[in-house]
């Protein structure tokens, strides 16, 4: 049984010493110190992707440098689980439905077509939408029965309205 163990011990200790042993060390040495720098930056790739805090990226990518592969796995395990512009685009689509459902005052209530605010009428299908004020111009909402603006009252300037539209009507 001693004798085995000797055996081995010497066969070892001679294989170790020989410059095979010492080229696949190094080898492997520089395997992983490769995958280890790799990796470091992979975690600030990944970090910007997730990351808006500067900070918070240079502490992901010094935990990956500092504690080769334990540090990326805790980085892995603790980062976002979203990239940011995966909540950017979910935001702008929420943002987008949302206007969608608010918009219909937004919208020509009779062709749908998307009005701007200072349209008097809907460019699509001519639908009178607001009137103009009388004494400075602006548009004036079809419920309002004074201008906001300047005082003035807007019976005088919805008549004036009326007409024109009727006239656009009878050459349309
Ligand atoms: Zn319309
Ligand atoms: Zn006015």
């Amino acid at each position: 049984m001693r004798f085995i163990i000797l055996q081995t011990a010497t066969e070892g200790v001679s294989f170790f010493d020989s410059p095979w042993w010492r080229f696949i060390t190094l080898m492997t040495q520089a395997v992983l110190v490769a995958l280890w720098l790799a990796l470091v930056f992979w975690t600030y790739k990944d970090a910007k992707r997730r990351l808006t805090d500067p900070l918070m990226i240079g502490v992901s990518v010094a935990t990956s440098l500092f504690f080769p592969f334990i540090g990326t796995l805790f980085y892995t395990i603790l980062r976002p689980p979203e990239y940011l512009e995966d909540i950017l685009e979910r935001d702008l689509e929420i943002r987008a439905r949302e206007q969608e459902l608010v918009g219909g005052a937004n919208r020509c209530p009779v062709c749908r077509a998307p009005l701007r605010d200072e349209y008097l009428v809907c460019p699509r299908c001519r639908r009178r939408l607001k009137y103009r004020c009388a004494a400075c111009d602006r548009p004036l909402d079809e419920s309002w029965k004074v201008c906001p603006y300047c005082e003035e009252e807007v019976e005088a300037a919805r008549g004036k309205s009326k007409t024109s539209i009727k006239e656009d009507e009878l050459f349309a």
